[in-house]
């Protein structure tokens, strides 16, 4: 649906059906031309709670539905988003930026969770012990935790909700997913492709807003549990009110990933990695290499190679097949990021490579890919998440220098050591404090059938996302204890039972 200045209409989705009406409204801008395209509905906490109790109903009825038909769902659900994966990358370059080819990619690892969510049925087991004493069994059941609300950012527009949703659906729940009102348009897609798959309306429920929304989705009784991934200051924000109300809640908050390079590294390997991993997606991933450590005297050359390859990076619209580098989301990011850039002098950094010089296209959201040498721990281009195209370089002396600086970080989602040494590989994977570890592998975002967390101030709560630890946070264990005694063995004893 359109508006007369040809706008599109973004809507919830709840109960099935696509809802418009809304008090409040907010924009949508294509960041390629700095244009606003669309408007999206922000809910208010009544529309939140009307959605919450449309789920509840459903999830009953779901919670019965056999895991044969519901494997069933995922494998149809699969094969919908994988044969239309180009016209779902389209959508989220519209409203993101990042290229299409990058937005293949983010749909191709949502995807990777909904093949392990095709094996619901042994993700689900239980467990059973016999004859704990004589005629005595227990068994152990993993129920659906009921109605649970998936919050996500807007950097990953459809990979995330993959991660959430399609695992907390596959456990049994009913979901209420608040996308980032940013560029909201993948999860109403993805809604339909969930419809279509065969899972019943009112169980993957879409509601859109801002922290109206939201705080209605963290007080809202009927709601047991949260999912979220963004910033830091709002996950602390999401976790402790969550918690407060009494529900389970997971919440991933930022990242300033560490690539640490030693004097044996293959520098040429090690550059185009720091490149691909830093400038990838306009810097905005969480897993992205934001500081290069280099270490002993590898620097100098290391810089070199870096800035030799940052002008062959194209910068422009996602959907050209020539850009490399897309648009940031926003024109406040846009500033954010030239704050960080233009600052980085004044504190006592050298600007090797300045992003905001240079031809750069058209009204959009752009700025070149920069490198900022001799940054240090105390500058806010280090201790502060830029989410850009900004790499900082940090010299070190030597491995333990290295360990001791990623390990003060705040955060610690990701980082990466690159050596030719398999001993300092094994020794940085037992001493770094990060929740996910590379070795010459830049972006170690872990595959499926593992879990997806950071540690420290990268995620508030316990279990991770997607994979095993998700199929544990969606569930509820619950233990039978069972005995089936004769008539005749019935006695009254007061006793602590014993075996
Ligand atoms: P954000 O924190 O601004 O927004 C995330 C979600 O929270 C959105 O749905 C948004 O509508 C909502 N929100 C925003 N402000 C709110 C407020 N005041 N109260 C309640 N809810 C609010 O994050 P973003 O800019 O959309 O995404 C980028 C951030 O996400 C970066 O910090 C990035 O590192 C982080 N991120 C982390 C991971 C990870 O795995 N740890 C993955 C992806 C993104």
């Amino acid at each position: 649906m359109t508006t007369a200045l040809d706008l599109v209409l973004i809507p919830h989705v709840i109960g099935g059906e696509r809802i418009l009406d809304a008090e409040r409204v907010g924009p949508v801008f294509d960041p390629a031309t700095g244009r606003q395209t669309g408007e999206v509905v922000w809910a208010s906490a009544e529309r939140v709670h009307e959605a919450a109790l449309i789920a509840q109903r459903a999830q009953r009825a779901w919670r019965e539905t056999g895991l044969g038909r519901r494997q069933q769902i995922m494998f149809r659900l699969r094969e919908i988003i994988s044969s239309r994966a180009e016209e779902l990358a389209r959508i989220i370059t519209a409203e993101h930026g990042k290229t299409v080819d990058d937005a293949l990619g983010e749909v191709a690892r949502g995807l990777e969770n909904v093949e392990f969510c095709t094996g619901l049925m042994h993700h689900l087991k239980g467990d059973h012990s016999e004859q704990v004493s004589a005629g005595l069994d227990v068994y152990q059941l993993r129920q659906p935790v009921g109605v649970v609300a998936c919050i996500t950012p807007f950097n990953f527009p459809a990979m995330v909700p993959l991660w959430m949703v399609t695992t907390a659906i596959a456990a049994g729940n009913a979901v209420i997913l608040k996308p980032s009102e940013r560029d909201p348009s993948a999860a109403v897609w993805l809604a339909d492709a969930f419809r279509e798959a065969g899972v019943p309306d009112g169980i993957l429920n879409v509601v859109h807003g801002d922290r109206e929304a939201v705080d209605a989705i963290l007080d809202d009784p009927v709601i047991r549990a949260v999912s979220f991934v963004g910033s830091t200051a709002i996950a602390r924000h999401i976790y402790e009110r969550a918690a407060a109300a009494g529900k389970r809640v997971q919440a991933l908050g930022g990242a300033k990933n560490h690539m640490i390079v030693m004097p044996d590294a293959d520098l040429d390997a090690a550059a185009d990695a720091a490149v691909s991993a830093a400038y990838g997606s306009a810097g905005e991933r969480c897993m992205a290499i934001s500081v290069v450590v280099a270490v002993g005297d590898v620097a100098d050359d290391l810089v070199a190679r870096i800035a030799e390859r940052l002008p062959g990076l194209v910068v422009g619209d996602g959907r050209d097949p020539a850009t490399a580098m897309g648009p940031l989301i926003s024109r406040d990011a846009l500033d954010r990021v030239t704050g960080f850039v233009a600052g980085a002098t004044a504190e006592g950094a050298d600007l090797v490579v300045d992003g905001r010089q240079g031809s750069l296209p058209g009204d959009g959201h752009f700025i070149g890919p920069s490198l900022v040498d001799r940054v240090r721990p105390g500058m806010r281009v280090y201790d502060e998440e830029i989410f850009g195209p900004v790499l900082s370089i940090v010299r070190v002396a030597d491995y333990a220098a290295a360990v001791d600086l990623v390990n003060a970080s705040r955060y610690a989602n990701g980082t990466a050591v690159f050596t030719r040494d398999g001993k300092t590989a094994r020794q940085f994977g037992f001493d770094i404090e990060v929740g996910m570890v590379g070795v010459n592998v830049p972006i170690p975002v872990p595959i499926g059938a593992y879990s997806f967390g950071g540690w420290k101030d990268s995620l508030f709560g316990d279990t991770h996302m997607y994979g095993p630890e998700a199929f544990a946070f969606y569930t509820r264990r619950k233990v039978i204890t069972t005995r089936w005694p004769e008539p005749s063995e019935s006695q009254i004893s007061l006793g602590f039972p014993t075996h």
